[in-house]
C-alpha cells in the first residue's frame, strides 16, 4: 500500500519502542480521505473497504510497516512532565508522497505501548470524528496541520465516563516530533540522541539550517518563525487549540492534537472552551505568548549543541527567541491587512484591524460573519448600511467612524471593487466547524449511527471559502445559549 521509507529508525533506539498494534474485535471503516491517499501515491481502487479496516485499525499492518511509538516528554500547562509518548499512537513508518514531501503515517486508538501509563491506548469515536473534521476543515483554510486519511470503529466499547465505541484514527503529518521530543531527551542530558534529533529534524523540515554557522542557532530561528506563522494564521480565523503544551506543539510547525479545540463565533479575546483551562492558560489571545514561552522550553533543550560556554548559549538563544513577538506581530499583521481587504502596509493599518476587533467585541459579534460580511460591503455600499455588516455591528458605537476609517484607507489602494472583494473571500471564510455543527454531526454518528451529518459537514468544509447555497445553515452563527461551550481532552 506504501512504499514506506522510515528515517525515524535511524535514530538511537532509545527515541522510540518498536511494538505491534493490538488487534481490535470488528474493524469498521467509516471514513477515508480519497484526495489524501491519492497524494500518499495509494490507488483508492486498488483496497476494499475491509482491507482498509483491517490495515486502519492495526489489525493487519500494510507491507513494510515497522510500527513504533515515540518517546517524548513535556511541559504540561506549566509543570514538566519528564514522560509521556505516544500512549496510544504508533507510527507505522513514513512515506515520500507524490510532491516529494516526507509523511509520517501514524494510528492513534491503536492500544497500550510502554508510554501508556495506566491509560488503555485506545480512542473513543467521538474524539477521532472531531479531529477527523476539524483537521481536515484547518487544512481546507490553508492552515499548516496533520491531516486524517482513515476513522475506524473497532468494535470494542472504550471506558470512559460511560462505555463509548472506539475507534482508530490514521493521522499523516510533516512528522511527529514535538518540542516535547527535545524535552525528553535535555531531560535526560543525553546530547547524543539532542544532536541526532536536531541533525534529523534539520534535515527534515529545515535543510537550509544544515548549512547555516551553527545549524541549530538556525534550527531555532526556523521554528520559531514557523510557530510565528502558525499561531498568526490561528488567531486569524478565530481558532483556539486548547491544549497547548510543549507536547502538543510541532517543530514542523503544523497544529497538532486536536482535543479541545474549538473555534470561536462571537469575537471575545479571552475565550477559553476547554473544560480543564480553568485558569485561561490557552485562550484565544493567550496563544502567542504561549507559543514564544514554549519556543523558550525548545530552546534550552538545544543549549548543549549551541555553545559549551552556557551564558553564550544562553544569550544566542534568549535573542533568537525574543524574536518571536515581532515574527508573530508581522505574520499576524499581513494576514489581517488582507482579511480587511488592504493589499498594501501602512503604519496606521495595525489600529485598522484593532478597531474593527473593538467593534466586533463590544457587538460580541461573529467573527467569522463579520469578515465575511465586510467583503460584501466592498462589493455593494449598501451592504454597511442595510445589510449583514449593519445587522452584525450597525448599532455599536463607533461603526460609522470606523467604516469612514476603512473606506478612506481603501481608496489609497489600488485594487477595488469586485477584484478586492475576490480577493477578501478567499481569505475570510464563509463556513468553520462551528461547535454546535460539530457537537449535532457527532451526535448523530455516536446516538443513531447516522454519519451523513458528519459527512456533510466534512464536504462543506472542504471549501469553506466558496459560496455553496445548498449549505446556509451551516454558515449560520449557532443560537443564543445560556451555557457556554465547553470541550473536553480527547482521552
Ligand atoms: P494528549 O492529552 O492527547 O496530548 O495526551 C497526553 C499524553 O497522554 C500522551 O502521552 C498520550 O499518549 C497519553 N494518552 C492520552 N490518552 C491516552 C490513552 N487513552 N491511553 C494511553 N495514553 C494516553
Ligand atoms: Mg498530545
Amino acid at each position: 500500500m506504501f512504499n514506506f521509507d522510515t528515517t525515524y529508525l535511524d535514530l538511537p533506539d532509545r527515541c522510540y519502542a518498536r511494538l505491534e498494534p493490538t488487534p481490535v474485535a470488528r474493524p469498521e471503516l467509516i471514513a477515508f480521505n480519497l484526495d489524501l491517499a491519492r497524494e500518499l501515491g495509494v490507488d483508492p481502487d486498488d483496497w476494499s473497504a475491509d482491507a482498509l479496516a483491517t490495515m486502519f485499525s492495526g489489525n493487519a499492518m500494510p507491507a513494510g510497516a515497522t510500527p513504533l511509538a515515540m518517546a517524548y516528554a513535556g511541559h504540561q500547562f506549566g509543570s514538566f512532565v519528564p514522560q509521556l509518548g505516544d500512549g496510544r499512537a504508533l507510527l507505522l513508518g513514513e512515506v515520500v508522497d507524490r510532491a516529494g514531501r516526507r509523511r509520517d503515517i501514524q494510528l492513534k486508538g491503536a492500544g497500550i505501548t510502554p508510554f501508556s501509563r495506566g491509560g488503555d491506548g485506545r480512542a473513543a469515536l467521538g474524539p477521532v470524528l472531531r479531529e477527523y473534521l476539524l483537521s481536515e476543515a484547518m487544512h481546507a483554510l490553508g492552515i499548516p496541520t496533520t491531516r486524517a486519511l482513515a476513522a475506524v470503529l473497532t468494535g470494542e466499547p472504550v471506558m470512559r465516563d460511560t462505555a463509548l465505541p472506539g475507534a482508530v484514527l490514521t493521522r499523516v503529518a510533516a512528522s511527529h516530533v514535538r518540542v516535547g521530543t527535545f524535552q525528553y531527551f535535555a531531560a535526560r542530558r543525553d546530547t547524543e540522541a539532542l544532536q541526532r534529533l536536531a541533525d534529523h529534524v534539520i534535515a527534515r523540515h529545515y535543510p537550509a539550517a544544515a548549512r547555516a554557522e551553527a545549524p541549530s542557532v538556525a534550527l531555532v530561528e526556523a521554528v520559531v518563525d514557523a510557530q510565528a506563522r502558525l499561531v498568526a494564521r490561528w488567531l486569524e480565523v478565530g481558532f483556539i487549540h486548547g491544549v497547548m503544551n510543549t507536547d502538543n506543539m510541532s517543530v514542523a510547525g503544523e497544529t497538532i492534537d486536536y482535543g479541545p479545540c474549538a473555534f470561536m463565533d462571537a469575537y471575545a479575546p479571552g475565550t477559553v472552551f476547554s473544560s480543564i483551562d480553568r485558569r485561561g492558560r490557552y485562550a484565544y489571545m493567550n496563544q502567542p505568548p504561549i507559543a514564544a514561552w514554549n519556543l523558550a522550553r525548545f530552546a534550552e533543550t538545544l543549549l548543549p549543541l549551541v555553545d559549551a560556554d552556557p551564558e553564550a548559549a544562553v544569550a544566542r538563544l534568549t535573542e533568537v527567541v525574543s524574536g518571536f513577538a515581532g515574527r508573530f506581530e508581522h505574520h499576524w499583521l499581513a494576514g489581517m491587512r488582507a482579511k480587511l481587504g488592504l493589499g498594501t502596509g501602512r503604519a496606521e493599518d495595525a489600529a485598522l484591524v484593532q478597531g474593527f476587533l473593538d467593534l466586533l467585541q463590544a457587538a460580541a459579534a461573529d467573527y467569522t460573519l463579520s469578515f465575511r460580511a465586510l467583503c460584501d460591503a466592498v462589493e455593494e455600499p449598501a451592504a454597511a448600511t442595510e445589510g449583514e455588516l449593519h445587522r452584525l455591528l450597525g448599532d455599536t458605537p463607533g461603526y460609522a467612524d470606523w467604516l469612514e476609517q476603512w473606506r478612506a484607507r481603501l481608496d489609497g489602494e489600488p485594487r477595488s471593487g469586485r477584484g478586492r472583494a475576490t480577493a477578501m473571500r478567499a481569505v475570510n471564510p464563509l463556513f468553520i466547524p462551528r461547535n454546535h455543527l460539530v457537537e449535532g454531526a457527532l451526535a448523530a454518528a455516536l446516538e443513531r449511527s447516522d454519519f451523513a451529518p458528519f459527512e456533510r459537514l466534512l464536504t462543506v468544509l472542504g471549501r469553506p471559502f466558496d459560496a455553496q447555497p445548498d449549505a446556509a445553515d451551516l454558515a449560520a452563527a449557532p443560537p443564543p445559549s445560556d451555557t457556554p461551550y465547553r470541550t473536553f481532552c480527547g482521552t
